[in-house]
């Protein structure tokens, strides 16, 4: 790689003992360092309260990596750089010989004085940890100071709002790198790509063309060992208000003027401006909830949210979220963008479907002078996987070989191969590479942040003065019945149903 493009840098992480650290964050530096952005000029300072030494988290951090197979000499040199600093973030002395150690490295290591802070702890601590290296003159180098915060931003509005404040005292909204990683996979960017590179899409994305967009967020798994954190949070707040909200707003936005930071940015905003802030009535109309209770699929019976560890055995807490949003803008009128999200479905995947008008008649069942029938013919859909696999397809009426004249829907899909798959560099590198280039286009900037808590906010209130009768659905089907009536209440039905081929097995 050109030298110029070797960033320089020292990266500070706080809570470098934690999950997010090693499952993501120094497997992610590693690719970074393999493929040259990072080289000789940067050095990285854990810090979290446990006492570790230098070697003991090389140590760590060497196995964080081994599932990549590097070369002994390889991971014995990228772990080189690597720094430990016992540190409580609430003891004021603890940054002033951060700084100490920071100093050093800069000068040992030619960083010019650029840091990257990075977040990889509880929020309640994001204040004190921003205020402390300020007060304590860590933010005083030449280079550039960028900090990179953890999901959640806040647990509604206000919260959000505080957080807010606290931070943009120290860092400006250039300087802080909001991570949703769902922004940096691969599909999400594509969204773009299918859009903006395809007149036979772009010409057609709009309520003359789109009958309604589908948005499923759908996990296998149950809470496993976050049931704690989970049970205070719930699907709502875990998936929608981030994640769900972002793809919604690269697939509803208007085409940028230019593909960059500050012209796509204020596109996502506009559009999660035009996502209409629900009534009560209109949350009750609009959105249900779930919570899985125990299920058998496969063979095989799963426990329900409420026996849990760490859940309430009494827990309201939803684990599925399914829901309408309607935007109203000249685009989106009339569109209904449904979403949904859960916990123990039947299968792990996220995929858009984006459901095309019908034509106006079914002319192969029409005859002349009489009343047209309704067509009954599958709809035209374009679908965007975005996980486990990647690719996108667009299904089609074909005629059925034969003497009759029955259609036939055909699939023309693209799967990204095993191998381009295996190449494509995980989200949190692509993220982290995003933020030392200084490009914030996939973070969420404040605005963003704070429409999608109002959206939210009034569904979760509305929640909260209703006792939910839960649990609601069985683990290992697509969530409560509801889910399903949201839709055909408006004449439309999921287009994605692996519940269905498990139930005609007889596996469900
Ligand atoms: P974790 O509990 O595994 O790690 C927390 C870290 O904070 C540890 O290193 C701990 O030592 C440190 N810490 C706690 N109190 C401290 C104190 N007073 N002083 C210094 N260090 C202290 O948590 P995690 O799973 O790594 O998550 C970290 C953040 O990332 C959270 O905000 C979480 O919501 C977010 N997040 C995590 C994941 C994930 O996959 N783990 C995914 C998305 C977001």
């Amino acid at each position: 790689m050109n030298e110029m493009n070797q960033k320089k840098v020292l990266f500070t992480i706080f809570g470098a003992t934690g999950d997010l650290a090693q499952r993501k964050l120094y497997p992610s530096l590693f690719r970074l360092y393999r493929t040259g952005s990072l080289a000789e000029s940067f050095a990285v300072i854990g810090t979290a309260r446990r006492p570790w030494t230098d070697e003991t988290y090389r140590d760590i951090v060497k196995e964080t990596i081994a599932y990549l197979n590097p070369t002994e000499q390889e991971a014995v040199e990228f772990a080189s750089h690597f720094y430990y600093q016992a540190h409580d973030v609430n003891d004021t002395h603890h940054y002033d010989t951060l700084k100490i150690l920071a100093n050093k490295l800069d000068e040992q290591y030619q960083l010019e004085g650029n840091l990257l802070f990075y977040l990889a702890m509880s929020p309640n601590f994001f204040g004190t940890i921003v205020s402390h290296l300020e007060s304590q003159g860590m933010l005083s180098s030449d280079g550039y100071h960028r900090v990179i915060i953890e999901k959640p931003f806040g647990t509604d509005f206000e919260t959000a709002n505080k957080l807010n404040d606290e931070i943009t005292s120290v860092f400006s909204e250039n300087e802080i790198y909001r991570i949703d990683h769902y922004l940096g996979k691969e599909m999400i960017q594509n969204i773009s790509a299918i859009r903006f590179a395809n007149n036979i899409f772009e010409s057609m994305w709009n309520n003359r063309y789109i009958d309604n967009i589908q948005i499923t967020i759908a996990e296998n798994l149950g809470v496993e060992d976050r049931g704690g954190y989970y049970d205070k949070s719930g699907a709502l707040k875990d998936m929608v208000q981030n994640h769900i909200l972002q793809v919604l707003s690269l697939l509803a936005m208007e085409p940028p003027v230019a593909f960059s930071e500050k012209e796509i940015r204020a596109e996502k905003i506009k559009a999660l401006e035009a996502v209409r802030i629900y009534t009560p009535e209109e949350v009750k109309e609009n959105f249900v909830r779930g919570q899985y209770d125990t299920g058998l699929l496969n063979q095989e019976s799963y426990t329900g949210y409420r026996q849990e560890p760490g859940v309430d055995e009494e827990s309201e807490t939803e684990t599925f979220v399914a829901g309408k949003f309607t935007i109203d803008n000249f685009r989106w009128s009339g569109v209904p963008f449904y979403v949904r999200t859960g916990k123990r479905l039947t299968e792990k995947g996220t995929r858009i479907n984006i459901v095309f008008k019908q034509v106006p008649i079914n002319l192969f069942k029409s005859e002349v002078g009489k009343k047209c029938e309704q067509p009954t013919l599958e709809p035209n859909i374009l679908t965007i996987y975005i996980q486990p696999t990647e690719g996108f397809s667009l299904s089609l009426n074909g005629k059925e070989v034969g003497p009759s004249f029955d259609m036939l829907p055909i699939q023309m899909a693209y799967r990204n191969s095993t191998e381009t798959m295996e190449n494509t560099p995980e989200a949190y590198e692509k993220l982290l590479l995003d933020a030392l280039n200084g490009d914030g286009t996939n973070f969420t900037h404040w605005h963003e942040v704070a429409q999608s808590w109002r959206i939210v906010d009034v569904i979760r209130q509305t929640w909260d003065e209703n006792t939910p009768e839960f649990p609601n659905y069985p683990a290992g089907s697509m969530g409560p019945d509801a889910a399903f009536e949201l839709l055909k209440k408006d004449g439309f039905k999921w287009i994605w149903t692996p519940d269905q081929w498990y139930r005609d097995r007889n596996l469900l």
